[in-house]
């Protein structure tokens, strides 16, 4: 246990560095030292050499910021925010700067709290991580007022003219911070593991309406001019959370109440679908209390963005963003909201203190996703989801190098890299496999008991792979030497490929789905079983299906399961992989029609890709429908897609 007490004992928490500037021990629950500085809202900040983060210029050992408070207009014909934004900051007595992180946003003035200008300097710009950010500090220096405008192209921000909306009334802005993006629009330091307090005061256009990732949200209208002309709305996140948790959505918006604490905001057109589809989270929220003790955050709404939404969730505290194509009518894809919802624990109440330990994010939440699943819709179910998850892994195992790739170790190397790099189905489903086999040899009831002390002994604060593993030992393997050899813990996180101990999936739950696509290979489709099929099964079997078939055969499939007409856009895409990789040109008007319709990177990025990579038949493609779809994907989209140079 020498391990566990070194790690532990590194954890500084600024507030009490000016009063002791020694390290202060982490604390087991009602240490006074970490107690006294969460009463103060500040949370620590980690000062192992594995918590040091790469991706940010912040030097938050020597000044942090602890407190954001934005002040912002937004412009939607210069497609800006701008404002300001106040800092609180802690300090050592010593330090001459604070180093922040910028990417774009144009600096107008720094002052200090009373109003005194402060030198500042930028440093050179780097595409992804943007510039050094560095103010100098006086004596007693402990906020910065920054006034600032975004730059129209900010990386966070993806502004919709009214024909990109689902209404096509209004325009639309919404933000997508994680991972290194928010930095684009919020003067602050971008690194997860410099959790921050945060409010904000936002005004836009009437009729239009501001929702943020924090309790608020009344109108208080007072900002100056006519009230037709502006509304404001105002917002206070009272724990400190990670900054790329900080959001903003700006649109047509109506709310509709789903239960006690939960709801829904979306656009008017897409509100009565999306209000049916989320009819089961307040019980989803009553299931993940159950499971991973109280809900720490209030309230839980969810907003439903326009199609161009880069990913199928994010989970803004109290706020889940969610894309569009998660509504498919019957339900079959809301393992999407206990995902997002197990994120209000794993992620948010924990969050990696560096992008390099993605999967204590992803992984943790992988796994608890299926648990709420489980509870919520029965073990069939969430057994299936299970073996789709072992699926995906062995895939992304094959993707990232095989078996002996770096790149599928959980804590993976990311320097020098953009942190979504790390955006795999490793961070997710060994992840996920991970916990899985620690539950399989400790059991369900140990294992439920060992995460709720876990959340609750990090809530609100970072967490790194090595605090995990120490964590785990101190608090469920107890010196148990056999169950120690049993986990192989350090093989599992620091090791590539896939631990022979890992549980595999279990054989019957697609049995039917297996032998059907077998049986579909040799031309026998299951026309009648198909429309019994969850959306799971349904994902299942095209999956299986033989990934070379001929024209032929392709248009059979196609005929018997309606498969370019289907509405459900899971799979819809996994028929368009296939489609596109046998070059079926019966399936190009729905491939275009997918592609320009919703934005979301886990499905165009890999159709693109594999289009552009064929030069004869799928390029032209992929070129004619970027040229069409791009306005409407996210920069965190494009970003990747235009180095194809389509
Ligand atoms: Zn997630």
């Amino acid at each position: 246990m020498t391990r566990t007490a070194i790690l532990l004992s590194t954890v500084v928490a600024l507030a009490a560095c000016q009063t002791a500037p020694a390290v202060s021990p982490l604390a087991e629950p009602g240490n006074p030292a970490l107690q006294a500085s969460r009463t103060a809202g500040v949370a620590p900040v980690l000062a192992t050499a594995d918590a040091v983060d790469p991706h940010s210029y912040a030097r938050p050992l020597e000044a942090r910021v602890t407190n954001v408070a934005l002040d912002l207009a937004v412009d939607f014909a210069a497609k800006r925010l701008a404002g300001t934004a106040t800092l609180d900051i802690d300090r050592r007595p010593d330090a001459r700067v604070i180093v922040l992180d910028r990417k774009g946003y144009e600096v107008e003035s720094v002052t200090d709290g009373a109003g005194r200008p402060l030198a500042y300097s930028l440093g050179a710009a780097d595409e992804e991580l943007g510039t050094r950010f560095q103010i100098e500090l006086g004596p007693d220096t402990r906020r910065l007022v920054i006034r600032y405008r975004s730059a129209p192209n900010a990386s966070a921000l993806q502004w919709l003219t009214p024909a990109q909306t689902a209404g096509k009334q209004q325009p639309f802005l919404f933000s997508q911070g994680q991972s290194i993006e928010n930095r684009s629009w919020i003067p602050t330091q971008d690194s997860p593991g410099i959790r921050q307090t945060w409010s904000a005061r936002i005004s836009v256009p009437s009729p239009l309406t501001a929702v943020m990732s924090a309790p608020g949200g009344g109108e208080d209208g007072d900002i100056g001019g006519p009230k037709d002309k502006a509304r404001t709305f105002a917002f206070s996140m009272p724990h400190p959370v990670a900054p790329y948790l900080i959001a903003i959505a700006v649109g047509d918006l109506k709310f509709q109440s789903l239960g006690p604490r939960t709801g829904v905001w979306a656009e008017p057109v897409t509100l009565p679908a999306a209000t049916r589809e989320l009819e089961d989270t307040e019980k989803m929220v009553m299931a993940a209390e159950q499971l991973f003790g109280p809900y720490r955050w209030g309230r839980y709404d969810m907003i439903v963005l326009p199609p161009s939404f880069p990913f199928g969730g994010m989970e803004n505290p109290t706020l889940t963003f969610l894309t569009p194509t998660f509504i498919a009518g019957d339900k079959s894809l809301t393992s999407l909201i206990a995902h997002e919802l197990a994120h209000s624990w794993s992620g948010n109440l924990a969050t990696n203190a560096t992008w390099a330990d993605f999967w204590l994010n992803e992984g943790t939440t992988t796994y608890a996703e299926r648990r709420i699943v489980e509870a919520i819709y029965g073990p069939e179910v969430a057994r299936q989801q299970v073996a789709l998850g072992i699926g995906a892994l062995g895939k992304a195992v094959e993707e990232n190098g095989g078996a002996t790739g770096a790149d599928t170790r959980l804590a993976v190397d990311l320097r020098g890299r953009h942190p979504d790099a790390g955006l795999t189905d490793i961070a997710y489903e060994k992840g996920a496999a991970f916990l899985r086999m620690i539950e399989a040899n400790v059991g369900r009831e140990r294992f439920d008991d060992y995460l709720r002390g876990w959340f609750a002994r990090h809530s609100f604060q970072p967490v790194t792979s090595a605090l995990f593993l120490a964590d785990l030992r101190q608090h469920l393997i107890r010196g148990d030497r056999a169950l120690e050899q049993k986990l192989q813990l350090e093989r599992w996180v620091y090791q590539p490929g896939v631990p022979a101990n890992s549980v595999p999936a279990d054989p019957q739950a697609f049995a039917e789905v297996d032998r059907a696509a077998v049986a579909a290979g040799r031309g026998a489709l299951p026309t009648a079983e198909w429309a019994q099929w969850t959306t799971d099964e349904r994902l299942r079997f095209l999956q299986r299906l033989p990934r070379k078939q001929g024209r032929a055969a392709l248009t059979r499939l196609d005929q018997a399961l309606g498969l370019n007409q289907t509405g459900n856009m899971e799979v819809k895409f996994a028929w368009l992989e296939l489609a596109v990789a046998n070059r079926y040109d019966p399936a190009v008007p729905a491939l275009e029609q997918f592609l320009t319709s919703q934005g979301r990177g886990k499905f165009v990025r890999p159709l693109i890709r594999t289009l552009a990579a064929d030069t004869s038949w799928g390029r032209p493609i992929a070129a004619r429908v970027y040229r069409r779809a791009r306005p409407l994907y996210h920069p965190i989209v494009t970003r990747n897609l235009d180095e194809l140079k389509l």
